[in-house]
């Protein structure tokens, strides 16, 4: 019919995606502190408009296209009680673009748009462990531009995805042991918990040769190094590691799932898809065995949640660590 669209974009996102709302101030952790913050081009151009003295603040505290940090990386507009000034000020409208989407994400893969929750967000991290079946995804129509795509690189997306798909009715699959979806998915098993790694020490050294995002890291990878080297038993030898116990198969699939999500189709883009697989059991195992080193001190009830957000900060949000990784991974 005339002036019909024929072709839509499917907009697809993880089953908690919706419930999210910024926690603020209820917040234990801000990420207002800690990250450079680029500002997009139309807002800086907005900020240059802004009269009196709250616009002069605005101007004198960005250098290079960024908010110049304060001591202790917080951004220069975060107040005493965590609350965005600029928010406050201009309203949510004014809020760059990171700062708006912040801590969501999106993928684009032709007329495929992908949303969901970067997990260095406590709340977004809450949410993922409050579900209480495998993970779902639903998927609705959009009015997005798509990526025109051609037939060749379309059908290589949509095998990826097939993959993919694949993957997490497995995961989801609980009709089957747990730990036979592990196998199916990952080629794991309890008789080398480690794997890929042969031993903790392995996994652990992968993680010290990625360049750290902060002092959090710094001291959860010593709790780490310590447990690992610490004699704890009267014979002097290393304590075992082992699963922490944090994990229910429900959070443990989830966790999977979501990392599958969140990282295996960018193969289309970079390869590596083994890697990429291999990522999401690196990233659980890591969490579960040394749940409480990364956590660090908190309250029992946030010890999975931070211990998930600590990682994810240091692993997810760097490219070259993200690289390093994989390539570490996909051999
Ligand atoms: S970490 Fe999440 S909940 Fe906390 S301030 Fe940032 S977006 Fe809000």
């Amino acid at each position: 019919m005339p002036g019909m669209k024929d072709f839509y974009m499917i907009l697809r996102k993880p089953d908690f995606y919706d419930q999210f709302k910024c926690i603020a101030s209820r917040c234990s952790d801000t990420c207002c502190i800690g990250w450079e913050i680029d500002i997009d081009e139309t807002s800086q151009q907005s900020y240059s408009t802004v009269s009196g003295a709250f616009g002069n603040r605005l101007r004198e505290n960005i250098v290079d296209g960024h908010f110049k940090l304060l001591p202790h990386d917080r951004c220069p507009f975060l107040d005493s009680s965590n609350l965005c000034e600029i928010y406050k000020h201009l309203g949510e409208g004014a809020l760059c673009d990171i700062c708006r989407e912040h801590p969501r994400f999106v993928e684009v893969y032709g007329d495929i748009m992908e949303r969901g929750l970067g997990l260095c967000c406590e709340e977004a991290v809450r949410l993922l462990f409050l579900g209480d079946k495998p993970l779902q995804f639903t998927a609705c129509e959009c009015d997005e531009p798509e990526d025109e795509l051609d037939d060749d690189d379309r059908e290589i997306r949509d095998q990826v995805l097939y993959e993919r798909e694949t993957m997490f009715n497995t995961l989801a699959d609980e009709n089957i042991p747990f730990a036979e979806r592990l196998f199916k998915v990952f080629g794991y098993s309890s008789t080398n918990p480690f794997a890929p790694f042969e031993s903790a020490e392995a996994m652990v050294s992968l993680l010290e040769k990625a360049e750290s995002y902060g002092p959090a890291w710094d001291a959860a990878l010593a709790r780490i190094q310590n447990r690992i080297k610490a004699p704890s038993k009267p014979n002097g030898r290393a304590a075992r590691i082992e699963d922490e116990g944090f994990f229910s198969e429900t959070d443990s699939t989830r966790l999977l799932s979501y990392l599958i999500y969140r990282h295996y189709a960018k193969c289309l883009f970079e390869g590596r898809e083994h890697g990429k697989r291999m990522f999401a059991l690196f990233f659980w195992n890591v969490a579960r065995f040394f749940t409480r080193e990364l956590a660090g001190d908190c309250p029992e009830e946030f010890v999975k949640i931070n211990a998930v957000k600590i990682l994810s900060k240091q692993l997810e949000y760097c490219e070259e660590i993200m690289e390093l990784v994989e390539i570490t991974l996909d051999e």
